[in-house]
């Protein structure tokens, strides 16, 4: 490693740090460490290190802001390459704005509503990046990235960089192109706004606020959504039903406040998490015949 280390170095790409916990770059503050972690501080440094890490065949992870994350204790093995300051370029053109992969999603709905630009009001509350939003195709409050994006630059493995459409993306719920079927990393985003009343899309951003502060524990170390919803049910009325708000293992517990919500409820290990999912999962297909897949991405080990 000592060598890519060097390379990566020699490079400028930006930060390298080297066995680096993961546990400080997720919201649940969770994860053993990373065998190299990379914050790239431009564009073109991502490119250089994918061509690096292919030159020496080591297998590679993107991560943003690690709020969508369930990173095993056992850490992960090559290089993981975080997108945050260094790729949150913003520009305004119009109605359309590009912005970097490592952008922060409630920074940009923010200052996108000072400025009476509507289309991210349902983003107000996710702690993501653009990158993580965009592979995730996050949504709330009825609406999601797809509503608003144009197009996506993203990197792929074989070092080449290509805009894809809205319908290359090929959104569905908390799903993209880019899980599976595409791996690449998304540079950065042409989001599409429209014009409104600046008190009408603050009103509507706070109501939102609001409504998480009321239902969700958003201040506890946590993922979000642990399910995706089984449709027509929803995971957190499946768990709360089943008497499985606050249930414990280990230091992971099923919050009090959401049925669909796993916070660390001091000293969790990934494994109490996995094994409260795992329990989660067998009580619920138990009790009502019905099989909840995660939404949260358990990465790391041999996975
Ligand atoms: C309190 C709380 C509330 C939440 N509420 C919601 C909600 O209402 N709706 C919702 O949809 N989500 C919600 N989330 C989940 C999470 O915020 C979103 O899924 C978010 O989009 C993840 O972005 P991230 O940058 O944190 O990605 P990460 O968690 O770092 O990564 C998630 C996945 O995205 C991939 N990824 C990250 N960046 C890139 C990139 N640049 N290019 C390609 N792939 C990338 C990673 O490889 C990983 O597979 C919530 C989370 C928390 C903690």
């Amino acid at each position: 490693m000592e060598n890519v280390i060097q390379e990566l170095r020699d490079r400028e790409v930006g930060k390298v740090l080297e066995q680096e916990p993961l546990a400080n770059h997720t919201t649940m503050k969770i994860g053993g460490p990373a065998d190299i972690l990379i914050i790239p501080n431009r564009v073109e440094a991502v490119k250089d290190i994918m061509d690096i890490v292919k030159k020496h065949d080591l297998p590679w992870t993107v991560i943003g802001r690690g709020s969508n994350l369930l990173v095993l204790d056992e850490g992960i093995r090559g290089v993981v390459i975080k997108l945050g300051a260094g790729l949150d370029h913003l520009e305004i053109d119009g109605d359309q704005v590009t912005v970097g992969g490592g952008y922060s999603v409630v920074r940009l709905a923010t200052s996108m509503s000072k400025k009476g630009m509507s289309g991210l009001e349902f983003a107000a509350g996710i702690p993501g990046s653009i990158g993580g939003a965009v592979y995730m195709n996050a949504g709330a409050h009825g609406s999601d990235m797809s509503e608003i994006l144009v197009k996506a630059r993203i990197l792929f493995e074989d070092g080449t960089i290509e805009w894809l459409t809205n319908e290359e993306m090929d959104f569905s719920y908390r799903t993209s192109v880019l899980q599976k079927k595409r791996p690449g990393v998304c540079l950065e985003a042409i989001l599409k706004l429209e014009q409104k009343e600046r008190e009408a899309i603050t009103a509507q951003m706070q109501q939102n606020k609001d409504y998480r502060k009321n239902t969700q524990p958003y201040s506890s170390p946590c993922a979000g959504s642990i399910f995706r919803n089984p449709l027509p049910d929803h995971a957190g009325n499946l768990v709360e039903k089943a008497g499985l708000k606050g249930y414990q293992i280990g230091g992971a517990k099923v919050s009090e406040m959401h049925g669909n919500f796993i916070v660390n409820a001091g000293g969790a290990t990934a494994k109490d998490v996995l094994d409260l999912i795992e329990y989660v999962k067998k009580t619920i297909r138990e009790q009502y015949d019905v099989d909840m897949h995660t939404e949260v991405e358990i990465i790391g080990g041999n996975r």
